[in-house]
């Protein structure tokens, strides 16, 4: 095991990274912005490193600062969580050449799934199921159409370097095919400094429902089961739970033979995600990312495992260490609280001059908040995860409305009373899940409103 690592990362995640640290008795240096020396990341951290200013390119994603930082101090590897450097091939590659070890898989992988046009290849070469759509890149908009004509509408054309829900554009009508491809390739290059889009056919109303995995360097690979993702808002994540409603073992050893079959076919090491759109008892592959995900205590709590800790272990040439004959025990549910509007979604930064947290059976919090915590405008809004555990989904739902209650935040708006009421909701009640779910859901509030 090592010595010692450096996290390059802030909030929530860095601190689960020390968590699993201090029990493998690894000593910790966290690395962070002028925005986060009060943050609890550099609290609980062995030895802290200031990287620079608040902007993210200048301190969590300056990749010679953070170099530095572990030369100076020693560090023999690099967890960069998710988001910033996590899945930056080229960062990847410096700490190689630097003789620093990188928690994650090689910077190869990394390079080959984070293209997803290309990812959406290997799948196929893998006999992994995929939408009807683009086989390579698409070379100009009058492809582009003739492509979406051939697969039929509606299409959602897609930046090969996108992420976090950005980059798309549905397609319905035929004549605004070329225009789409013109304009969303254009804000690709400027968004992700490559312009690189390809398309694929839109499913109306799917279910995001994706499978951890995990490989060691001893050739051992497996499923941790899936993670229902579908309740999202501008593709982006709000709520997770495991199992899916719509899953059985069967399906189940299914869908994660194909996400154990795609990390083979690329070498894969590590903790992974395979992300698949679900439909009417059809699953076809989205993207794979190579990196542990927000959502990851999900899996964590349903299957009695930790993640963070394995990866770890793996990342240091030892053999993964998870039981034999995993499969969920009850339900487990995720809620992303995040500091902004709960309607409009804008962000909301500053002082929480409360904070209470909710606890009792079966909950769990990861958060870097604390009472009078200042919650900085230059990041990711989101400032905890409440995840509630129950024998089956009803006792989860229940533990989690319970915990929603008692979870107290003043000074900021944030989605605490958001998830209240989609957990009263009786569309989600009955799992009746589709990525489109909050246009529903929004719908529904709107007439509880009019009609109260
Ligand atoms: P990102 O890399 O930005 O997370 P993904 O490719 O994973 O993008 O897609 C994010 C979300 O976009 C999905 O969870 C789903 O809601 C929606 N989406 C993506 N592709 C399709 C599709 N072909 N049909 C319908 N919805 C899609």
């Amino acid at each position: 095991m090592f010595k010692k690592i450096l996290i390059a990362n802030r909030g929530e995640i860095a601190l689960r990274i020390i968590q699993a640290c201090r029990e493998l008795g690894v000593e910790t240096v966290a690395v962070h912005s002028t925005a986060d020396e009060a943050s609890l990341h550099v609290t609980y951290a062995d030895e802290d490193v200031c990287i620079g200013p608040p902007p993210p390119g200048q301190s969590y994603l300056n990749i010679r600062s953070i170099i530095a930082a572990a030369e100076i101090t020693g560090a023999e590897a690099v967890h960069p969580g998710y988001g910033f450097l996590a899945e930056n091939a080229h960062f990847a590659e410096v700490l190689d050449e630097c003789k620093i070890g990188w928690i994650g898989p090689s910077a190869q992988v990394i390079r080959t799934m984070g293209d997803k046009a290309n990812a959406r290849r290997v799948a196929v070469q893998a006999g992994v199921p995929v939408l009807p759509g683009s086989e390579e890149p698409l070379a100009s908009a009058a492809e582009a159409r003739r492509l979406a004509d051939q697969v039929g509408y509606p299409v959602i054309l897609k930046a090969a370097a996108g992420g976090g829900g950005r980059g798309m554009r549905i397609v319905r009508d035929p004549d605004e095919i070329e225009r789409n491809f013109k304009t969303a390739s254009e804000e690709a290059s400027i968004a992700f400094g490559d312009g690189s889009m390809y398309l694929e056919k839109y499913l109306e109303q799917p279910r995001h429902i994706e499978f951890q995995i995990f490989a060691d360097t001893h050739g051992n690979v497996l499923h941790l089961g899936e993670r229902e993702c579908s309740i999202q808002r501008r593709h982006q994540k709000l709520l997770e739970e495991s199992p899916s409603v719509v899953m059985d073992a069967e399906k189940r050893e299914e869908m994660g033979e194909a996400a154990v079959r795609l990390a083979k076919a690329v070498g894969y090491v590590n903790a992974g995600t395979i992300e698949f759109l679900y439909d009417q008892g059809d699953f076809y592959f989205m993207e794979m990312n190579t990196r542990i995900q927000v959502e990851h205590p999900v899996t964590e709590m349903v299957m009695g495992v930790d993640l963070v800790k394995e990866q770890l272990r793996v990342a240091a040439g030892e053999p993964m260490s998870f039981p034999s004959g995993l499969h969920p025990r009850g339900h487990v549910i995720e809620c992303r609280i995040n500091a902004e509007d709960p309607v409009t979604f804008a962000p909301s930064p500053g002082r929480m001059t409360t904070l209470h947290l909710p606890g009792g059976p079966g909950i769990r919090i990861d958060t870097h908040a604390y009472q009078e915590y200042f919650v900085p405008p230059n990041y990711d809004s989101m400032v905890a995860k409440l995840l509630a555990r129950g024998r089956d989904r009803e006792e989860a739902v229940a533990r989690m409305l319970r915990a929603l209650e008692f979870f107290e935040i003043d000074g900021i708006k944030t989605t605490i009373s958001l998830h209240r009421k989609i957990l009263r909701d009786p569309v989600f009640r009955a799992g009746d899940l589709s990525t489109r779910f909050m246009e529903g859901f929004q719908e529904r509030q709107k007439q509880l409103a009019d009609d109260g």
